[in-house]
Parts: C-alpha cells; sequence; structure tokens
C-alpha cells in the first residue's frame, strides 16, 4: 500500500510529496520526491524505531551536507579534479570538494524535484520517480532520462532500480546514500554494530580518496571483513589510508559482478548485536563504498530534534569504482548514447533472528 502526503514546499513553493510504501508485515518506508530520498524506515511491530537518519522539514534537507537518505547522481562518489576523456573529448565537470566533484557536483540529482507519474500505483509497493537532466548539466554531456523504481516486498527488502538512458555517451553512476543505523536513528554511535563484506579486493586511495589505481587484496589488510568486525574496530584500526579519512571511507569490490548487471551479487550484511537484526545489501553494481558517517555534522537537527553526530550512521554505496572514468583498469562507467542502464541495489532488514 502507498500513501501520499505533502511534507513541504521547495524555495520556488513547488510542493514536495512524502510517498510511504508499507507491506503486508508492517515495515514502513517513506520516500519524498526532493532528490529521491529515504527519509524514514520504520520497522514492522515496531513503529518507533526509524533505521535511517533523516530530517524534519525541506530546509533542513536542502541545508544537508551529508546526502541523508538521497539518490545520488549523476557520479556517485569523486571524479579527480573534475576531469575526464570521453571519445577523446575532454569534460570538465562541477567541482565541489578539495577541487574534484563529489556526488554529481554543487546541484547534483540530490537536491532536485523528482517527478511521480500521475497515474501511479497506490495499491503496490512500488514508486517511480524520475528527473531529466539536461546536456550539460553540471559539465555533464547529454539529455539523461533517469527513473529509480522503489518497490518494498513482504521480506521487508526495498529494491532499487536504477533505469537511464541518454542521447549521447556520458557518464551515469547513481547511488543511494541513506545512514543507517539499526538500533535507531536516535541511539548514538554504530559502533558495537557488525559488517560482514563479500569483496576479496578494493581500491587503495590517495590522502583525498581518490583511487591509485590498483585494485588490492584485502587478505591481510585492515579491508578484509570476511569475518564479520564491530564499526568500532574498524574505525579505530591504525592503517593509514583509514587514520586520513577518520574512519572506513573506501571502495571495495563486490565479489561476482558481471558487466551486464544481470544479477545482484550479496555486498554486506551489517547485525545489531542485542537484537540480531540484520541489514541485507546485494547490488548488481561492482563498488560499494563503506562509509561510518565520519563527518556527520550537528547540523542541521535531525528527526524528531535528535541531534546527529560523528559515526552515528553508516552507509553502503552501491557504484562504479570511485573515479573510474580516469582509471581504464576498473569497470567502465560510460553509458553509450541511446543505451539502456538498468542496475539494481537492495537492503532487506531481518528483525530478530
Ligand atoms: C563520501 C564521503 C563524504 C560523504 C558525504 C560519502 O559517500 O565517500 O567522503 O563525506 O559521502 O558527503
Amino acid at each position: 500500500m502507498i500513501e501520499k502526503r505533502v511534507f513541504g514546499s521547495m524555495p520556488d513553493g513547488q510542493a514536495v510529496q512524502a510517498y510511504s510504501l508499507t507491506n503486508t508485515k508492517g515495515t514502513s518506508i517513506e520516500i519524498l520526491t526532493l532528490g529521491a530520498t529515504i527519509r524514514s524506515w520504520k520497522l514492522a511491530g515496531d513503529k518507533t524505531i526509524d533505521v535511517v537518519l533523516g530530517y524534519d522539514t525541506v530546509d533542513d534537507y536542502l541545508a544537508d551536507q551529508g546526502y541523508l537518505g538521497r539518490t545520488v547522481g549523476r557520479y556517485a562518489n569523486r571524479i579527480a579534479k573534475g576531469q575526464f576523456k570521453l571519445n577523446n573529448r575532454k569534460h570538465q565537470v562541477s567541482t565541489n570538494l578539495q577541487g574534484n566533484a563529489l556526488h554529481g557536483g554543487i546541484d547534483g540529482f540530490h537536491n532536485r524535484l523528482w517527478q511521480v507519474a500521475d497515474n501511479q500505483a497506490y495499491d503496490s509497493n512500488v514508486v517511480c520517480m524520475s528527473l531529466y537532466s539536461e546536456d550539460g548539466d553540471q559539465g555533464f554531456p547529454g539529455n539523461l532520462q533517469v527513473t529509480v523504481l522503489f518497490s518494498l516486498d513482504d521480506s521487508n527488502c526495498l529494491t532499487i532500480e536504477y533505469r537511464a538512458q541518454c542521447d549521447q555517451d556520458t557518464l551515469f553512476n547513481p547511488t543511494q546514500h541513506s545512514y543507517f543505523n539499526l538500533a535507531g536513528h536516535d541511539s548514538g554511535v554504530i559502533y558495537d554494530q557488525k559488517i560482514k563484506a563479500y569483496a576479496s579486493f578494493y581500491t587503495p586511495a590517495d590522502e583525498q580518496a581518490i583511487p591509485l589505481g590498483d585494485i588490492k587484496a584485502v587478505a591481510g589488510s585492515a579491508f578484509d571483513l570476511s569475518h564479520e568486525l564491530p564499526f568500532g574496530t574498524l574505525i579505530d584500526q591504525k592503517d593509514p589510508e583509514i587514520r586520513s579519512a577518520s574512519g572506513l571511507d573506501h571502495n571495495w569490490c563486490v565479489d561476482g559482478f558481471s558487466p551486464d548487471q544481470s544479477k545482484m551479487n550479496l555486498a554486506a550484511v551489517v547485525t545489531e548485536p542485542e537484537r540480531g537484526r540484520q541489514l541485507i545489501m546485494r547490488t548488481s553494481m561492482p563498488g560499494l563504498q563503506i562509509y561510518t558517517g565520519n563527518f556527520i555534522g550537528s547540523l542541521p537537527i535531525g528527526k524528531g530534534k535528535v541531534t546527529y553526530s560523528p559515526y552515528c550512521g553508516f552507509c553502503l554505496e552501491s557504484q562504479f569504482y570511485p573515479d573510474s572514468p580516469n582509471q581504464p583498469g576498473f569497470p567502465s562507467p560510460v553509458l553509450k548514447a541511446n543505451t539502456a542502464f538498468v542496475s539494481r541495489t537492495s537492503y532487506q532488514i531481518l528483525q530478530e533472528v
């Protein structure tokens, strides 16, 4: 079942809608047309527990610097200096972090108003949000039409399907930037929640989190998540790459990736120890950015007047590897003209296992 309400309005007066998807178990997920943003994820059986960080007003979302719950594009994560070559032509896209492009540039997809079609069904559990990004948007080539489908099933699994098509060769690398806290968004730091990742390799990076270009085995390194470890232990490691990012903020290479993205692979499982609640993430994309919320700010104030702080949520961002346009050895984020892009990522929450 889907319900719709007005969440607020944009500075130009346009309404921001909130769509709530509720399954037969009672899990309820609210998604905003502002940024195609997951604003809340309330658990079946205990609606007081909301496992994603978010805000109560449109103004707070517009002031947010942490991309809470947002759909990110055109290019999630970093492009070094915002520069890349495509078909022998140099492109410069909008830069917004240390001279690099992060999450689509200054005016990325996360602050746009997405459209929901008039014929959206309300007796289903699928909401479809679309965005048109014109040629030259933030410097990216081609007129791009993007659709994101959010569907919630009765096993508490939210599947996000990204579809896109462009009239020129371009780059496309969308992600979902929810910060999860399986004990509740208002429960403080995530140190005791444990993560296991299904990724035998990662991409070492410099101090600005730009990959060096090699793909390195995690075995024997601080990036080995093949056995579950608490986030607190991982954040505190003495490894220089982890120190320089103030925690985890790195790209792992998901095992089993196939370039046609025809199957989703198990990428990560996070467990909250007290109740045994689990988040299972699967994706057809090649990369997984595990980010421990190292730079979460105290402003804006979060939902229900909760003040957020560093490490009070973690993100599992499916993606092409950072700076892929400049790394010939990485899976290519190029979307060919008039070719359909389809990728899928899912987040499933198991309760009280
Ligand atoms: C990036 C971080 C960044 C955060 C919020 C993550 O995806 O990797 O470096 O601080 O998003 O912008």
